[in-house]
């Protein structure tokens, strides 16, 4: 791993930024981590609240071991540390949508310590970014003031929604590195399924810690911006926040410790509160739950039965099917992406799939914001499609318009290639014609070219494809040609 010096130049010099992550990822699960309610997105207000959710006086929580050991299963894919023993605590603090007055959270003892994440940074080095700890807690209500001129309501569908809060050292040096961890975390927990990563719905959203220094020197005082929820909010936020701390340090000022929201619409980062310290919270020990005690056995099972995982799949890549780094990490960065790859690549030439699977169809998806599984064109319907192209039926760049057409309308291939009529002409006889007729239309050229100019076979290829409105076969189209040129 490279030495990477990610400096800003300030009006005085230069500037380092440091940046570290609390990660809130909301476990896959359908009941709450210590209610059987259902923690599903999206539904009526309170209309998924037990009485433990809404704090009711007398009411114990009972732990989901389905929360649990997702937690584990993703401290396993960070390649951390599984503590058998950790405890739940009451962080006491209090607003409306928080019914208990506490929020049941792990502090000294967490139930995930200390592990790694590789990340790949777009401008072409990866870094080792070390992950503090990992713990369970519980996901406060919502207020919504937006419903009364003058009064507040309360939704407590997400009280007490099972969260793993992901913490990161202060590793990370860039908005752009920010932004690569939060992909990549994001996809290890969607290869894992203990989040599904939807940003847009708040089931995973970031706290960004970011401060400055000089080159050398020791950390400065860190802002915390809260509630991020899209990695290019993330990278703005941090980008407009280290520019304000480096200009109010030039400017003679200091950094107040605080927590600070980043407003999309200004992009700018505004102070909301003094930062809390641990001790304003009274953390405790949750005297209605025992220390949490994994079995080790249990753990090892787990950590057997994981999936394989993004860095792993894409070295496979590279050996067996060949591909570059660069392609491997494009197709493993999604599971179904990689699955839908090896379904296409099984018994074709792995790297003109890759190619087409990349350049073709992710390409297509993007543009039209659709996810691979959605796709109307399915590896099977996509694998028949470059099938047509082996064996020589459709050329190259007809495929790319039967493509378009199967993304819109779901249809076969060979159905599209025989109603619009782009069967490749192969006819040895026929392209010999069409080859005259283009050499006889351009004498000059001819002429040109016995004289030396080489360069306009392509030319002359370019016309016969024209003529045939794409069909010819381009490699006859390019012997016919030399054969005809050289008599
Ligand atoms: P808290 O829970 O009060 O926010 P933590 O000590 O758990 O405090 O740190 C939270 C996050 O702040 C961690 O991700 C850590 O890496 C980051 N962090 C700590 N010090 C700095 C700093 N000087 N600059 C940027 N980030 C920091
Ligand atoms: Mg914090």
């Amino acid at each position: 791993m490279v030495e990477v010096k990610n400096f800003v130049q300030g009006e005085t010099g230069e500037w380092e930024v440091i940046i570290g992550l609390e990660v809130h990822a909301q476990v896959a699960s359908q009941s709450k981590l210590f209610s059987g309610a259902s923690a599903k997105f999206g539904g009526e207000p309170n209309s998924q609240v037990s009485l433990v959710d809404a704090g009711m006086p007398g009411m114990l929580p009972v732990i989901n071991q389905y929360c649990v050991e997702q937690a584990v299963r993703t401290g396993l894919a960070l390649g951390a540390e599984i503590n058998l023993v950790s405890i739940f605590d009451r962080k006491n603090y209090f607003y409306p949508d928080l019914p208990q007055g506490y929020q049941i959270s792990q502090y000294s003892d967490p139930i995930v310590g200390r592990g790694d994440l590789l990340v790949e940074v777009d401008s072409g080095y990866t870094r080792k970014i070390g992950i503090t700890r990992l713990h369970l807690e519980q996901d406060a209500g919502k207020s919504m003031h937006d419903q009364h001129p003058n009064k507040t309501f309360v939704d407590l569908n997400r009280s007490g929604i099972a969260l793993m809060e992901i913490v990161t050292e202060p590793d990370l040096r860039s908005a752009e590195e920010a932004g690569a961890f939060m992909a990549k975390l994001r996809a290890i927990l969607r290869y894992v399924g203990t989040c599904d990563g939807n940003m847009e719905e708040g089931s995973m959203r970031c706290d960004a810690n970011v401060s400055v220094r000089r080159p050398g020197e020791p950390y400065g005082t860190r802002c915390e911006i809260k509630n991020l929820n899209s990695i290019r909010f993330l990278m703005r936020a941090i980008d407009y926040e280290s520019g304000r701390q480096v200009r109010l340090i030039e400017a003679g000022g200091s950094i107040d410790q605080e927590t600070r929201l980043f407003n999309p619409d200004l992009g700018e980062t505004k102070s909301m509160r003094s930062k809390e310290d641990s001790h304003d919270y009274r953390y405790f020990p949750d005297p209605d739950l025992l220390p949490l005690r994994l079995d080790s056995d249990w753990v090892a099972g787990l950590r057997e039965r994981l999936p394989e995982l993004p860095d792993a799949k894409a070295e496979r890549f590279v050996k067996h099917y060949e591909l570059t780094e660069y392609d491997a990490g494009v197709l493993t960065s999604e599971t179904e992406r990689a699955t839908y790859f090896e379904e296409v690549a099984k018994g074709r030439d792995s790297k003109q799939v890759a190619n087409w699977v990349i350049g073709e169809l992710l390409g297509r998806l993007n543009r039209e914001g659709i996810s691979i599984e959605r796709s109307k064109v399915g590896a099977a319907g996509f694998g028949k499609l470059l099938d047509l192209i082996s064996q020589g039926v459709v050329s190259n760049s007809l495929a790319k318009k039967v493509l378009d057409e199967m993304f819109s309308t779901g249809e076969e291939a060979a159905v599209i290639v025989e109603r619009k009529g782009f069967s490749q002409v192969s006819d040895e006889k026929q392209i010999e014609k069409y080859v005259q007729k283009v050499l006889d239309e351009n004498l000059e050229k001819v002429e040109e070219f016995k004289n030396g100019k080489d360069k306009l076979l392509g030319f002359f290829v370019g016309q016969v494809m024209k003529l045939t409105g794409g069909k010819a076969n381009p490699q006859m189209v390019n012997k016919i040609l030399r054969d005809l040129l050289s008599k």
